[in-house]
């Protein structure tokens, strides 16, 4: 099966999948996916519960190897390498994909050893060290609010502001996507605007996949839409015109609320 490509993107594909079904031990979770995600862009995935949308995003940085009995058919390439061949160094795949997770998850530690970890792994330090956490801190949008605080304990930050902290420890070692599950849902209104209007700030830099249960957040976000539906890949489009005008019956169903 061809991928299925939004129409007239300019951009490059930075993601690409093709006829990729994964297993979990012997139920199938995806099914021959083909899809191809422009750089630069947000492409949303939404879909029921259970339809594969978290799986997928866990192809693109070997996620799923942790899983014991998981099985993958099918190409997943990022930049244009295969993340599945066997000869990929799995810790430098995580540094191009970075993945921020619903709940948000920062290490222990200071607010700066959280975002200095993997530049710490590369060899950084000293000044360059310190100019790098900042600037992943601004891109975060989060300097103002901790540049006074860098050594105290990163729980102590508010939720949203670990959530941010978490996208700056992204950021930091230069990845080319973000993968993105939920990353607002677990938030206030206040800090989910806030985690959103920096998604959108992301966007001019870096490929972006976002997993979203909200359509309105899908909607207000995204430049592409998938719409997944038991594994399968039903539609990809346009975001507008995916909600405006869904090809296929199922996407319409799930895009007025009749398909759950
Ligand atoms: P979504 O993110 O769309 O809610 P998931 O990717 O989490 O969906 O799940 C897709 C399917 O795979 C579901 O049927 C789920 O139960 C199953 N699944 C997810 N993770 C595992 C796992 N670690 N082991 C076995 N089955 C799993």
């Amino acid at each position: 099966m061809p991928p299925v490509t939004p129409e007239a993107h300019p951009l490059p594909a930075r993601i690409e999948l093709q006829d990729l079904s994964l297993w979990y031990g012997d139920t199938q979770a995806l099914r021959s996916i083909s899809l191809t995600a422009p750089e630069r862009r947000i492409t949303a995935l939404i879909g029921p519960s259970g339809c594969g949308k978290s799986t997928l995003l866990r192809c693109l940085n070997r996620m799923n190897d942790l899983i014991p009995g998981v099985r993958l058919r099918g190409v997943c390439r990022v930049g244009g390498v295969d993340v599945q061949d066997p000869a990929i160094d799995v810790t430098r795949l995580r540094r191009r994909v970075g993945m921020i997770f619903q709940k948000s998850n920062p290490f222990p530690r200071s607010v700066f050893d959280n975002v200095a970890f993997g530049l710490r792994i590369g060899g950084c330090s000293g000044s360059e060290l310190e100019g790098r956490v900042r600037s992943a801190l601004q891109r975060a949008a989060l300097w103002d609010e901790v540049k006074d605080r860098l050594e105290d304990h990163a729980l102590r930050l508010s939720g949203g502001q670990q959530q941010r902290l978490c996208i700056a420890r992204a950021v930091a070692v230069e990845p080319e996507v973000l993968l993105m599950d939920e990353p607002a849902s677990a938030l206030d209104p206040v800090s989910a605007a806030r985690i959103e209007d920096l998604i959108r700030e992301l966007r001019e830099a870096y490929t972006i996949l976002l997993v979203t249960h909200q359509m309105q957040q899908a909607a207000r976000l995204s430049d592409f839409t998938a719409f997944i539906h038991q594994g399968e890949l039903i539609e990809l489009d346009q975001t507008e015109r995916l909600f405006s005008q869904p090809r296929d019956p199922r996407t319409e169903d799930y895009v007025t609320g009749r398909l759950r």
